[in-house]
């Protein structure tokens, strides 16, 4: 035999049952995305690699090392997409989308970073992507929390949801210097990443992941004490739609992005139950980034929720629709039995076909394997119905379609 190839570390296939549990989720999502009247967009995988070293940032976790970067056949340095908004912002400049409109847009597909595998952190993972241009205010943060509630809350997620503000560039650039200046003062306890983005990127520090860095962080001055009017405003107005809304915040007082274009309103859901992993959805306002990217200056927010961290804390997956029939038939007879099926699906039902010329025994272990409400057994003196419930009996040839097609309802979703 030949030898086999292996799949890469980190980048896992959806089995069959996986991928019915996935595209059941996908389809309640996009009930609520609709609802919330938001359109799809379907974005490349490939983008050029300077649009994330601008839009994500150099200093970064993502752009420093876990990007999937190389040079095409051209010589162009392409990466593989690690999140969803800067390809978003790129190609609605490129369309025009945010010329004097407002859009409510949202993406699902895989992304990619060269992380370490490990539960709940993989190379190729999933987002659902939301993001709203167009709007400045408060009140589309607070129509965007409440869409990612509805979204965690459709498959009984249990997380916490964290808010808080960056200010405005004005206030961030008071508040760097004032934590540059108690990094420093602090430069011992600091690891070595934290040390090198003190430098160029001192918010990201905030981010480290780090447990022997906690300490130091937990003492750090908070961006609330550089707050000027139009911030705490800001922040004020979404907080009070967050409990006009009935949702349940807490303020986390060191929760920030590193980037430049990011204003006002962060925020995260976090779950218990995931470990070091626990961010299952992270959004906020990025009102600088279409600008950065060579739009006319548009406001900006959205969230990226992770659909395998969604995945393993969902306690409410919806249930799909099984299969209506599957026929049994002893290979002799295949050419009835595909007959059969046809006549079926003509009526709108589900039906597989054994075409394995397996013995009965083993195709039976199959049909039950199926879920199907009916299992029918081709012979050569007529067609053996099971079901719907223990019922079994005997038809003719000639009758089995409209028995069958009776016995489970008339049913039509394929038409
Ligand atoms: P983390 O802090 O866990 O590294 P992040 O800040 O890098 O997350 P974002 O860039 O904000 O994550 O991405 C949004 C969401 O995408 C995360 O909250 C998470 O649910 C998911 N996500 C990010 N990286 C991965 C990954 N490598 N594997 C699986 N899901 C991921
Ligand atoms: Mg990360």
């Amino acid at each position: 035999m030949n030898r086999q190839v292996a799949g890469v570390r980190g980048v896992a296939a959806l089995l069959p049952d996986a991928a019915a549990a996935w595209t059941r989720v996908e389809e309640r999502a996009r009930a609520w995305l609709w609802a919330y009247g938001f359109q799809e967009i379907r974005l490349p995988v490939l983008e050029r690699t300077e649009l994330y070293a601008r839009a994500v940032g150099e200093v970064t976790d993502i752009v420093e090392k876990e990007m999937y970067t190389f040079l095409d056949r051209n010589g162009d340095s392409l990466s593989l997409r690690p999140e969803g908004t800067a390809g978003c912002v790129r190609a609605g400049i490129e369309a025009g989308l945010f010329h004097h409109q407002t859009q409510r847009l949202w993406y699902l597909g895989p992304m990619f970073r060269h992380e370490r595998p490990q539960k709940g952190r993989y190379r190729q993972f999933h987002q659902l992507g939301v993001e709203a241009y167009g709007m400045a205010g408060p009140d589309i943060e607070a129509e965007l929390v409440a869409l990612g509630e509805r979204l965690l809350g459709a498959f009984g997620v249990k997380a916490r949801l964290l808010i808080n503000s960056l200010g405005t560039p004005e206030c961030r650039s008071r508040y760097r210097a004032a934590l540059v200046a108690y990094l420093e003062g602090h430069a011992a306890a600091l690891d070595e990443d934290s040390r090198r983005r003190m430098a160029r990127n001192p918010l990201r520090v905030l981010d480290s992941k780090n447990p022997e860095m906690a300490e130091v962080l937990a003492s750090a001055p908070r961006i609330a004490d550089f707050w000027n009017e139009d911030a705490r405003a800001h922040f004020d107005g979404f907080s009070e739609r967050l409990r006009a809304l009935g949702v349940r915040y807490e303020v986390a007082p060191r929760l920030v992005r590193g980037l430049d274009y990011y204003s006002h309103t962060v925020f995260e859901w976090v779950a218990e139950d995931l470990g070091a992993q626990a961010t299952v959805c992270a959004g906020g306002r990025y009102d600088g980034l279409v600008g950065e990217l060579g739009g006319a200056p548009t406001p900006a927010a959205g969230f990226a929720l992770g659909l395998e961290r969604l995945m393993a804390l969902a306690r409410d997956l919806p249930a799909g629709r099984a299969l209506d029939v599957f026929v049994m038939t002893p290979a002799a007879l295949n050419a009835r039995a595909l007959t059969l099926a046809e006549s079926l699906r003509d009526a709108g039902l589900g039906v597989e076909v054994h075409l394995g010329g397996a013995s009965p025994k083993s195709q039976m272990k199959r049909a039950q394997q199926s879920g199907a409400r009916c299992l029918a057994r081709i012979e050569e003196t007529g067609v053996v119905l099971r079901g719907p419930g223990d019922s079994e009996s005997h038809v003719a040839w000639s009758d089995a379609a409209e028995r069958i097609t009776t016995s489970l309802g008339a049913r039509n979703e394929t038409s």
